[in-house]
């Protein structure tokens, strides 16, 4: 099926914006028309050659859609239904979705990114995340795919794939933060926003954000942050330790991603405290910790992938909050693009000039 898209086909070079022929879809496969996907900082990368990707590859590990074709076996969808496709898929068969943790699923984690199409030329196009959203079409499986209700806006529910699971995850399935509990959030983009508005859910006593960025760490403030730090300015673990009584916070969520900011995020959780692990920054990056910190200071620190959710249980109840306003995603749609200027929102993206650019087709 012929249908466009913006190929990575060079590292560092302008996207290809042009016809792909998407294969038809196999059994528990099927055909989604984009209708939203949210740009997420893990593309640039994977454009600059930060990320293990295998060119020609069409980038976007989120999106919203509508139904248009389902292969052998797909039930509980129609043509026209309104989706949001998820990154991480719950094959509910392997080891990892056997185990309780479908983060882990190795559909995504072992199988990797599946050739979906090809150029004219012939070169086979990879779909990055299984997702491949930067395109007017997407060919997925349906262990990846949830159905959204009316009322929730393409828009706002693109996000609910990456940031909003990743971020949620993280303060609720992961860190479990408790009423009262201190919450320092490091890193205030996409994903630390996101966060912020998770810690201020559960509770927390104290919501600290920590960014270089003013207008990011304003944000903060008026999405539930308590206080903020200038990391530019100011050491991000002597403040969080002024703040806490000079123990240090409850729990750390880390959202940025470079070695530093996930080596501060250790020591600025307390003793016995909880460390989330959430940035990457260059998929070869190294973190060097004193060994007394991992050791005998019995701090938990955790990864996390998609927030290691339950997608099935919790999906639905972030769509529910989100249409209810318990979650405020219009802060961080910051501008919407066509296909053709995926340059643009690549460049801006790096840039910080977004929170989150939302490409519509
Ligand atoms: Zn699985
Ligand atoms: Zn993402």
């Amino acid at each position: 099926m012929r249908t466009r898209a913006a190929v990575l086909t060079d590292f560092d070079s302008p996207f290809l914006v042009g016809p792909i022929d998407l294969a038809e879809p196999g059994p528990g496969q099927l055909v989604v028309r984009m209708t939203a996907a949210p740009f997420c900082s893990t593309d640039w990368m994977g454009w600059r050659a930060m990320r293990r990707k295998v060119p020609p590859v069409v980038l976007g590990h989120t999106a919203v859609g509508v139904v248009e074709h389902l292969g052998e076996g797909v039930t509980g969808l129609a043509p026209g239904d309104r989706v949001v496709v998820a990154g991480t898929p719950q094959c509910g068969e392997c080891f990892y979705c056997g185990i309780g943790r479908p983060d882990q699923c190795s559909v995504l984690m072992d199988q990797g990114d599946p050739v979906v199409a090809a150029l004219p030329d012939g070169r086979e196009v990879r779909a990055a995340g299984r997702v491949g959203a930067y395109a007017e079409r997407m060919l997925v499986q349906r262990i990846q795919v949830h159905r959204l209700p009316e009322g929730l806006s393409d828009e706002t529910a693109c996000l609910l794939g990456c940031g909003v699971s990743t971020a949620l995850g993280a303060v609720f399935r992961i860190a479990e933060v408790q009423p009262g509990q201190s919450v320092a959030v490091v890193g205030l983009g996409h994903l630390g926003l996101w966060a912020v508005q998770g810690a201020r859910l559960a509770g927390a006593g104290l919501v600290i954000g920590i960014d270089g960025h003013p207008g990011r760490r304003e944000l903060a403030r008026a999405l539930g942050a308590s206080d903020t730090v200038d990391s530019a300015r100011h050491d991000p673990v002597a403040s969080v330790q002024a703040l806490t009584e000079g123990r240090g916070a409850d729990v750390v969520i880390e959202a940025a991603g470079p070695a530093l900011a996930t080596r501060q995020a250790v020591l600025m959780a307390r003793r016995a405290g909880t460390v989330v692990l959430a940035g990457v920054a260059h998929s070869a990056t190294e973190v060097e910790l004193p060994q007394l910190q991992l050791t005998v200071h019995g701090k938990r620190i955790l990864g996390c992938q998609n927030g290691q959710i339950r997608p099935d249980v919790d999906m639905p109840r972030w769509i529910g909050m989100l249409g209810s306003g318990e979650l405020d995603a219009s802060p961080f749609i910051t501008r919407r693009y066509a296909l053709g200027e995926i340059d643009t929102v690549a460049r801006r993206s790096m840039a910080l000039d977004d929170i989150t650019g939302v490409l519509t087709a």
